[in-house]
């Protein structure tokens, strides 16, 4: 990798509200944390442009050299409805309703997020801790955050003493808040029975005895707060002080700042270097989410089977359109925009094509040089993407004049530009071939074996309404399964 590849990177730091160059405490090494998924309903669109946005930054990271180890969790206990500190846990809660183990939710609901993860290229961590898993480090941690003084146990739960906590540290610094504020604006009266102030929040909660998702515990059975399995998981992967933290931009208060506050507590050191916040997907200004019913599913956007949806859009259609987004300001679906995303990535990957077919004439350089530069330039101005896409369709158009004959450049350029769309499109953009313009049905038999998969854990967990569905959707988008001894097969109707 050359010197001018490698950067320097610069990033906005969410917790300065600066942007710094990316210096790692080891290098080459980086360590990522990324808050995963609550796996207890399908992932919609929102979710996805999350980790798209932190798969990006993964890729650039391995793409400049570094070894990053990847933590992304999957919350499997903990988040409790509403987000708040009372009530019941989102995954228990489904579980009554779908008459199901909680664990079978969790199962099902986190097979399907990987699915959605493969549809859309996104890369897998390098581990996928879960909350359930963790559970002695998480009592260890609320342990020693009691030793230390900002814990106290009320009633067989145990919160997190936050105004003793600001007496001596920072509180409210990543999502701006001041505590005399918070202090004045808490309304909030849940839990208040058992807490000391209505800022203060559980780690570790008592569980009624009717609860399914509950451990043993110095303090009795119970469940660990929503916040802590992070702390505890990033710590023990990444250890007390690793270099990056990332989450949607509604992580930032209380879970984020919660994280913050329990490291400090827990072991006296600020946890992460560099924050980063990705912003939300829109639908009409207000943000996706299931509770708005403005959140589609992966196999909607398809299929095209929504009201907001005036067709179906491939995954690739979808991750160029948000990655022709800064992954910091809000993005606002729309059917216009994803079919203006469409034509351009149908120009991009027919240059991809072009380029390999090019003959060299001369020995000019055609601006590649610079060309590349400004790519490089872009992605490392804080993953600036949009920026960058719009330099390779500069590169577009020179290709295309070339392939034209309008315009000669020598050897050298051609190689620069072959090796420059195979590194920026595959490689960092994470984009795939979807259609059969290359000739053949590899990616879009990629695409259908993820849905025989999705439709396979469907059966699994004898949920036929869904499988069936599945399979009534490909057919109407000619494709045909065939359930043969050896598994199931596809072919065009
Ligand atoms: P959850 O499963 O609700 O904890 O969300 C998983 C991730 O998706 C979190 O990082 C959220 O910040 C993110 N997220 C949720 N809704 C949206 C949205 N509309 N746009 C972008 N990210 C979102
Ligand atoms: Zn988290």
């Amino acid at each position: 990798m050359s010197e001018l590849k490698k950067g320097p990177f610069w990033i906005t730091n969410t917790l300065t509200r600066k942007k710094e160059e990316f210096i790692p405490q080891a290098p080459p090494h980086v360590g990522l944390y990324v808050c995963g998924p609550t796996v207890y309903s399908d992932v919609h669109l929102g979710n996805v442009r999350t980790f798209t946005t932190f798969d990006l930054l993964y890729r650039w990271l391995l793409h400049l050299g570094y070894k990053v180890r990847y933590v992304r969790n999957i919350t499997d206990v903990g988040h409790l409805v509403g987000d708040i500190d009372e009530g019941e846990d989102k995954i228990a809660k489904r579980a009554r309703l779908e008459q199901l183990e909680p664990m079978e939710i969790v199962q099902k609901y986190t097979n399907g997020f990987h699915d959605v993860m493969r549809l859309f290229n996104v890369l897998s961590p390098s581990i996928e801790p879960t909350a359930t898993g963790h559970l002695i480090e998480q009592i260890d941690m609320v342990k020693r955050i009691i030793d230390h003084g900002y814990g106290y146990e009320a009633n067989g739960s145990v919160y997190f003493d936050v105004p003793k906590f600001a007496e001596k540290h920072a509180y409210g610094e990543l999502s701006g808040r001041k505590i005399d504020e918070l202090m004045t604006n808490t309304r909030d009266t849940e839990g208040m029975d058992e807490k000391r102030s209505p800022l203060d929040f559980a780690i570790w909660k008592k569980a009624d005895p009717i609860h399914l998702m509950k451990w043993p515990s110095p303090w009795g059975e119970g469940f660990p707060g929503w916040h802590l399995e992070c702390s505890a998981m990033s710590t023990k992967y990444l250890g007390l002080t690793f270099d990056i933290h990332g989450g949607g931009m509604d992580l930032k208060f209380p879970h984020h700042e919660c994280e913050i506050a329990q490291s400090i507590a827990a072991d006296g050191q600020a946890p992460v270097r560099y924050w980063m916040h990705g912003n939300m997907l829109t639908v009409n200004g207000r943000k996706m989410a299931k509770s708005e019913g403005n959140g589609f599913t992966p196999e909607e956007l398809v299929t095209g089977n929504h009201k907001l949806l005036d067709r179906g859009y491939s995954p690739m259609t979808v991750r160029f359109f948000m990655l022709q987004c800064h992954y910091a300001s809000t993005l606002d679906f729309s059917n216009a925009a994803l079919q203006a995303a469409e034509k351009g990535l149908e120009r991009l990957m027919a240059a991809v094509n072009t380029v390999q077919k090019l003959k060299p004439s001369g020995s000019d350089d055609g601006g590649t040089v610079e060309l590349e530069q400004r790519c490089y330039a872009a992605m490392n101005d804080d993953l600036n993407s949009p920026v960058m896409i719009a330099e390779l369709f500069e590169g577009v158009r020179l290709i295309n004049s070339v392939n034209d004959g309008k315009i000669a450049i020598g050897e050298g350029a051609i190689a620069r530009l072959k090796h420059l769309f195979h590194a920026m499109v595959f490689e960092v953009l994470g984009l795939q071939q979807e259609t059969a313009a290359a000739g053949d049905d590899t990616a879009l038999d990629g695409l259908v074996k993820v849905f025989i998969q999705m439709r396979a854990d469907a059966k699994a967990k004898k949920d036929f309404a869904a499988s069936d569905r599945l399979r009534d959707q490909l057919l109407a988008l000619g494709i045909v399964l065939k359930d043969t001894k050896e598994g199931t097969t596809w072919e065009r109707a």
